[in-house]
């Protein structure tokens, strides 16, 4: 279904345009970056190489790429010596620009990336005892504008590319220092499995809960899930991925059979009043529809749990009521369900205030004795503003109105 059915909730709507896999640049060459390999193929081909060549070419390259993350066609040691020039007179193999680094006192880690045409988007990475969890933004902005998140408050600027997307779990990566380090030319006989486990790894796991709404850009997320989840590119488990939505219903199916990671959802009130003030989206797919189609989720079951997620907003969704409706859902459409309460993290000018520790236990105990995990998710990285629902990047400084204004005078100069 096309997105443009969203164009009836309230709240700014930009264009969404069209996705492109390859990033322009001005040198004339072409990012890999976030292309499968026979796409990479199909451009080796276009550029002069036999299909035999483009086939074995692409194949190498691919490895190179996503499994090692080699970044530099001179290091690729199994490529012949004068193919090598021929690559990177022709392609790239980028990142995103990092714009800035920070850490939180709690050990979490914040990026500020940019795009190749000068958006700004955030990453985060949030290392526990167990795992540590990269979580990553799918769009620059987002349409949603859920009302206690700050992200929201930015309109949508554009999706992330497949390349931006993937990018961003191989940047963290690179900083991670967590490529796998074996020969990769049959010599080296040490080289095991072991090396491409997550095993002892700092990055384990991934959540889809940056900036952004991944099903609003499906196909792009999708592209670069199957780069991730490929045993021969960042051969990350899906068990270990995690996308969370607001509750983008006609979506859902698509998401399971077509990604196949686990599911997390915004839920976060159970009254129809409610959750269309605080989670907009809901004027256009209600609870129960969202409910009846987390039941359907493919793959879902009391091995992997639909994760319910629900932020807690003093004297709004918080009440003991709210408790035993939740557990009263959950049950009707017998959900293998967890319900993840996040405390609500402030922005400047936010409209809510996070409910006190006790309501929060209180409301954790109803659930919980429902026989529903219910767990309280410690806010990590607010320091640097890294915490759920605290990403908003500069983008925002442009109203609509200048952004008008510069569109009008670009296209003035190129008269
Ligand atoms: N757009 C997706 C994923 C990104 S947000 C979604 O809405 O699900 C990741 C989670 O953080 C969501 O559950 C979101 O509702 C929640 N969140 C947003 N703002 C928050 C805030 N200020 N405090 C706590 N959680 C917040
Ligand atoms: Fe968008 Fe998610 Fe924030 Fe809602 S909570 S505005 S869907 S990023």
């Amino acid at each position: 279904m096309a997105d443009t059915a969203l164009m009836s909730i309230p709240g700014q709507v930009d264009p969404i345009p069209a996705p492109r896999d390859i990033t322009p640049r001005a040198d004339g060459r072409s990012d890999l970056m976030g292309l499968p390999k026979d796409r990479i193929r199909d451009l080796f081909e276009q550029a002069g190489l036999d299909p035999k060549q483009a086939k074995l070419r692409a194949k190498q390259v691919y490895h190179w790429l996503y499994h090692r993350g080699v970044t530099d066609f001179a290091e690729m040691t199994d490529i012949a010596k004068s193919m090598r020039p021929w690559l990177t007179e022709r392609f790239v193999v980028g990142r995103p620009d990092v714009v800035e680094a920070q850490h939180s006192s709690d050990g979490t880690r914040k990026w500020l990336l940019r795009t190749a045409d000068g958006h700004d988007f955030e990453m985060v990475f949030i290392p526990d005892a167990d795992r540590g969890t990269l979580c990553i933004s799918s769009q620059v902005g987002c349409t949603l504008n859920c009302r206690f998140c700050h992200t929201g408050t930015m309109r949508l600027v554009r999706n992330l590319t497949p390349g931006e997307i993937v990018g961003q779990v191989m940047l963290a990566r690179d900083s991670l220092g967590e490529w796998p380090k074996g020969r990769m030319d049959g010599l080296d006989e040490a080289e095991t499995s072991a090396q491409y486990s997550s095993d002892g790894r700092l990055l384990t796991n991934i959540v889809l809960m940056g900036m952004g709404e991944p099903l609003y850009n499906f196909d792009n997320v999708r592209d670069a899930m199957r780069l991730v989840m490929d045993g021969e590119g960042l051969a990350l488990s899906k068990r270990r991925i995690t996308l969370s939505t607001s509750g983008v219903v006609p979506m859902m199916d698509r998401c399971g059979e077509e990604i196949g990671v686990n599911l997390a959802v915004s839920l976060h009130a159970v009254t129809k009043e409610v959750r269309d003030e605080i989670v907009p989206i809901n004027r256009k797919y209600g609870i129960e529809e969202l409910l009846a189609a987390c039941a359907a989720y493919p793959g879902a079951s009391n091995a992997r749990r639909i994760t319910f997620e629900y932020v807690m907003l003093d004297g709004k969704n918080d009440s003991d009521a709210d408790a035993h409706e939740l557990v009263r859902l959950l049950r009707k459409y017998d959900l293998p369900a967890k319900v993840n309460l996040i405390p609500f993290n402030p922005w400047p000018g936010a409209p809510y205030e996070c409910s006190s520790p006790e309501r929060i236990r209180r409301f954790s105990d109803i659930v919980f004795e429902a026989g529903i995990s219910a767990p309280v998710r410690t806010p990590r990285g607010r320091d640097i503003d890294a915490a759920c629902g605290q990403l908003k990047t500069s983008a925002q400084k442009k109203t609509r109105a200048e952004r008008d204004r510069d569109a009008a005078a670009e296209v003035v100069e190129a008269g």
